[in-house]
C-alpha cells in the first residue's frame, strides 16, 4: 500500500506554486484573457525561477530534480488560475523535455534540454497537421535525406507555443513508402528550431478559449535539419509521439483536476453569496447536488493523477491509467464548468466571474492529447484485450525517493 500524505518537498512545491500563482498571475489573469495576451515575461519568467519549467528533468540536466508527482502538484495548481499556465507544463515540460530525457542523444539533452529546463529556451510538440489529428498515420510532413541533413516540409497546426517555444519535437515521414501504405514505421521524430531557415509560425485566430495562452500553426518549407536532430532512431517517430503523450496527458489530467477545485470553490463562494427565496442558494438541494458532484470528481480525478504519477515515480507503464485519469478529469471538468455556470446564474455568463472562463477553457483539454472518444475506445480496448501496451526500446526513468 501507499499513502497519501505529500512529502515535504511535494508540499512546498504546491505551496509555492498556489502563492506565486495567486500573487502573479490571478490579478492580471481577466485582462489577459480578454486582450488574447500572452505574457511571456510574466509567466515564463515565474515558472522559470520557481523551477517549473524543468521541474522532474534531473538536476545534472539542468532540472530541479524532482519527482513525477511534483509535475502533477504544478500543474493542478497552475491550472487552478488558468489553463494557460499548464498548457506550458504539458507542451514543454511533459511532451518535450521528458521525451528528450528518454530518447534524447546525449549531445541533444546537453545542447537542447538543459537550457529547457533551466528556462532559458522553450519547447513545444508538433504531431498535429490541418488533416490529422487523433489519426496520425494521415499526417503530410515529410523529411527526405540530403547529404547529412533531412530537408522538412509540410505544416503543423493547432501548436501550444508556436508563436512562442525556441525548439519544436516534430513528426514527419521519413520512409515515404511506408507513408503511402500508412504504416507508423515510416515516421522519426526531429528537433526543429525555430530560427532554421524555412520555419514560419503564426497564431489560430480565431480561437475561442485559453486566450491568455499562444496557439499556432507552423510551416516547414525546405528546413535542412541535421540528422544529429533525430531523436531516437529512424522510424521510432510514432512510439515517440505517443510516449510523449503518456507524459502530457498526465498533465491534463493533473490540470484539469485543478479545474474542477476552481469551479468547486468558486461555487461554493457564490452559493453563499447570492439569495433566492429568501435564503442562500447553497440551502437549494439541486444547487447542493452541483457542488456535491464537483467534489466528488475532483477527489477522484485527483486520485486517478496521483496513481499515475506514483506508477511514474516506480519506473511502471502507466499508459493504460494515464489515459484513464486524462478521460476522467477532462470530462469532469466540462461537467463542472458547466455547473458552476450554472450555479451563477446570468452572472455566469458574463466575464465578470471566472467561471466562464473556465467554462470555455476546459473544452479544450476533451480534445486535445487523445479526445474523449478515442480515450473511450481506448479503455474499453485494453478490456476486450484489443489493446495491449507493448514495452518500448526507452522508458521513462523511474523516481525513487
Ligand atoms: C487548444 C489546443 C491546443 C493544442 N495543442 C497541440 C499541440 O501542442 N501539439 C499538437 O500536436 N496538437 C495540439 N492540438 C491538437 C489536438 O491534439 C487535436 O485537435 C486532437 O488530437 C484531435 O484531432 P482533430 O482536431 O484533428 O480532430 P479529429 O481527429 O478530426 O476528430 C474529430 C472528431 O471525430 C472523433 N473521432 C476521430 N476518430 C475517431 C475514432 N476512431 N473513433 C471515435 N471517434 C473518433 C473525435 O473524437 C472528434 O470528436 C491542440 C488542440 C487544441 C484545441
Amino acid at each position: 500500500m501507499i499513502g497519501f500524505d505529500l512529502t515535504e518537498e511535494q508540499q512546498l512545491l504546491e505551496q509555492s506554486v498556489r502563492e506565486w500563482a495567486a500573487r502573479e498571475i490571478a490579478p492580471h489573469i481577466k485582462e489577459d484573457d480578454r486582450q488574447h495576451r500572452f505574457n511571456r515575461e510574466r509567466v515564463l519568467g515565474g515558472m522559470a525561477t520557481l523551477g517549473l519549467l524543468g521541474v522532474c528533468v534531473p538536476q545534472q540536466y539542468g532540472g530541479a530534480g524532482m519527482d513525477y508527482v511534483c509535475l502533477g502538484i504544478a500543474s493542478e495548481e497552475l491550472e487552478y488560475v488558468d489553463t494557460s499556465l499548464r498548457v506550458i507544463m504539458s507542451v514543454h515540460a511533459g511532451l518535450n523535455c521528458l521525451t528528450l530525457l528518454t530518447w534524447g542523444s546525449e549531445a541533444q539533452k546537453q545542447h537542447y534540454l538543459v537550457p529547457q529546463a533551466q528556462g532559458h529556451k522553450i519547447s513545444g510538440y508538433g504531431l498535429t497537421e490541418p488533416g490529422a489529428g487523433s489519426d496520425v498515420r494521415a499526417l503530410q510532413t515529410t523529411a527526405v535525406k540530403k547529404g547529412d541533413r533531412y530537408v522538412l516540409n509540410g505544416e503543423k497546426s493547432w501548436i501550444s507555443l508556436a508563436d512562442v517555444a525556441d525548439h519544436f519535437l516534430v513528426f514527419a515521414w521519413t520512409d515515404l513508402e511506408k507513408k503511402k501504405v500508412r504504416d507508423t514505421n515510416g515516421l522519426s521524430a526531429f528537433i526543429v528550431e525555430r530560427t532554421f531557415k524555412g520555419f514560419t509560425s503564426g497564431p489560430m485566430k480565431e480561437k475561442w478559449g485559453i486566450l491568455a495562452g499562444n496557439t499556432g500553426w507552423f510551416k516547414m518549407d525546405d528546413v535542412e535539419v541535421p540528422e544529429e536532430n533525430v531523436v531516437g532512431r529512424l522510424g521510432e517517430g510514432f512510439k515517440i509521439a505517443m510516449f510523449a503523450l503518456d507524459q502530457g496527458r498526465f498533465t491534463v489530467a493533473a490540470g484539469a483536476t485543478g479545474l474542477i477545485r476552481a469551479c468547486r470553490d468558486a461555487s461554493v463562494k457564490y452559493a453563499k453569496e447570492r439569495h433566492t427565496f429568501g435564503v442562500e442558494i447553497g440551502q437549494h438541494q439541486l444547487v447542493k447536488e452541483m457542488i456535491a458532484q464537483m467534489e466528488s470528481d475532483y477527489e477522484a480525478a485527483r486520485l486517478l493523477w496521483l496513481r499515475s504519477g506514483w506508477l511514474k515515480n516506480e519506473g511502471r507503464r502507466n499508459t493504460r491509467e494515464t489515459g484513464l485519469a486524462k478521460w476522467f478529469a477532462t470530462v469532469a471538468s466540462e461537467r463542472a464548468a458547466g455547473d458552476a455556470v450554472q450555479i451563477h446564474g446570468a452572472n455566469g455568463y458574463s466575464d465578470e466571474y471566472p467561471v466562464g472562463r473556465f467554462y470555455r477553457n476546459c473544452k479544450g483539454a476533451v480534445i486535445y492529447e487523445g479526445t474523449r472518444e478515442i480515450h473511450k475506445v481506448m479503455q474499453a480496448d485494453y478490456l476486450l484485450g484489443y489493446r495491449v501496451d507493448r514495452p518500448t526500446r526507452c522508458e521513462l526513468p523511474a523516481h525513487r525517493s
